[in-house]
């Protein structure tokens, strides 16, 4: 689907989506009620149920297109293509954030491991894990669900 950005800040895909902002930064309160009536199925169980997609086929885990990630729930922007690396673990895999309050982290304890949740730090919405095996500069690795992002490309 293509996604241009209108001046409101929406992008087309998102129009019964009233929380759905690429300028708004403000924090969000929502209830999961309230984003299972807009949210698709996939996404809200990703984004509200901390799901995770398949690996290997999700649609921007081998993209090395140039552009921007923004949370695919707010709108939030996430990460820069610059910081995305390629990764053999099946979902799109980035060093670094695009801004240092893009995300948020929680301790996560789910599935007898002890892992660092990453979320959205607009919306709260579950974007995937973060791990300590990424490349220099920083040597981390933002694991992310591709259903959790929106790409928008560089022209
Ligand atoms: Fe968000």
């Amino acid at each position: 689907m293509e996604n241009s950005v209108t001046q409101s800040g929406k992008t087309t895909g998102h129009e019964n989506n009233p929380y759905y902002s690429r300028t708004d930064t403000e924090v969000l309160h929502v209830s999961n009620e309230e984003w299972k009536k807009i949210l698709p199925p996939d996404l809200y169980n990703v984004a509200r149920e901390q799901g995770t997609e398949a690996p290997f086929k999700g649609k921007y885990w081998n993209s090395d297109q140039i552009g921007t990630y923004y949370c695919a729930v707010c709108g939030n922007k996430l990460f820069d293509s610059d910081a995305k690396f390629a990764s053999s673990c099946g979902w799109p895999s980035f060093f670094e954030t695009a801004r240092k309050d893009a995300v948020v982290y929680k301790e996560d304890y789910s599935h007898g491991m002890h892992r660092i949740e990453v979320e959205c730090g607009r919306c709260h919405s579950h974007l995937g894990h973060i791990f300590d095996d990424g490349p220099a500069p920083t040597h981390k690795r933002y694991c992310m669900n591709s259903v959790s992002l929106d790409f928008e490309p560089h022209n």
